[in-house]
């Protein structure tokens, strides 16, 4: 408990720090702890001590927690098949890694079934830099789709959001997460019910991200220390 509190405050005093330096308000950052391969009882711990927005990559492994981690909310943001739409729908409270309108379309039935009369908040994905080793909407993709995907009954889209660049060098994942926001920027130009959540950094890159505009963060590593 102790441990995860001063991993927390270390980690919102370097959100702060970002955020002013790009003459942002830090309250509009939000974090979202993943808790990927983290143990349920450690997750219990990192609620208690307020990181109650969680985020997982798998339906299964968040659907086997919840029974033993109370008062959560939970983010799915790792890929999601078809097939698993509906599940997801019952176990998550948001999914930010919507990456096709088929399966934007799955979700919103499902929803439109299970919470009727509240909409799912989702993302939509974005492979802004074309890279063939991660998921998202091409930009092309989305411009065609976005009218589409925002007159689904059943979601909400509450904005984008993006993986950086996998390097050592956190400013590798600059341009990514730059171009996510000027797409964000140009979409809601268009279309106003577009969200303006930009979902975008993660342990080794979110100083960055927060500098060029994320307001969720997705961290791991800098939480719970490294995956075995
Ligand atoms: C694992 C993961 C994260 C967190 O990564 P860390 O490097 O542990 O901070 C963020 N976003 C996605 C999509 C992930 O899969």
């Amino acid at each position: 408990m102790a441990v995860i509190a001063a991993a927390r405050d270390g980690l919102l005093e370097r959100i702060e720090a970002s955020a002013r330096r790009a003459g942002r308000d830090p309250r509009a950052v939000r974090l979202v702890a993943v808790t990927k391969t983290v143990s349920a009882e450690r997750v219990r711990a990192a609620v208690a001590a307020g990181l109650d927005v969680v985020g997982e990559n798998r339906v299964q492994e968040a659907a086997a927690k919840q029974p033993d981690v109370q008062g959560a909310t939970w983010h799915l943001i790792g890929p999601l098949q078809s097939n698993k739409a509906r599940r997801a729908v019952e176990v998550f409270d948001v999914v930010e890694s919507v990456d096709s309108l088929a399966l934007a379309g799955r979700l919103a039935r499902a929803a439109t079934e299970i919470r009727p009369g509240r909409p799912l908040p989702i993302l939509l994905q974005v492979n802004v830099d074309d890279d063939p080793a991660k998921a998202g909407f091409e930009p092309p993709d989305l411009r065609r789709d976005l009218a589409a995907l925002l007159a689904l009954d059943g979601l909400r889209i509450d904005g984008l959001m993006t993986i950086g660049r996998l390097a050592r060098d956190p400013e590798a994942a600059r341009s990514t997460f730059a171009a996510l926001c000027r797409l964000a920027v140009e979409l809601r130009d268009a279309n106003p019910d577009l969200g303006a959540e930009l979902s975008m950094g993660m342990s080794d890159d979110f100083a960055v991200a927060v500098e060029e505009g994320a307001t969720i963060v997705r961290v791991g590593r800098a939480l719970f220390g490294p995956r075995s």
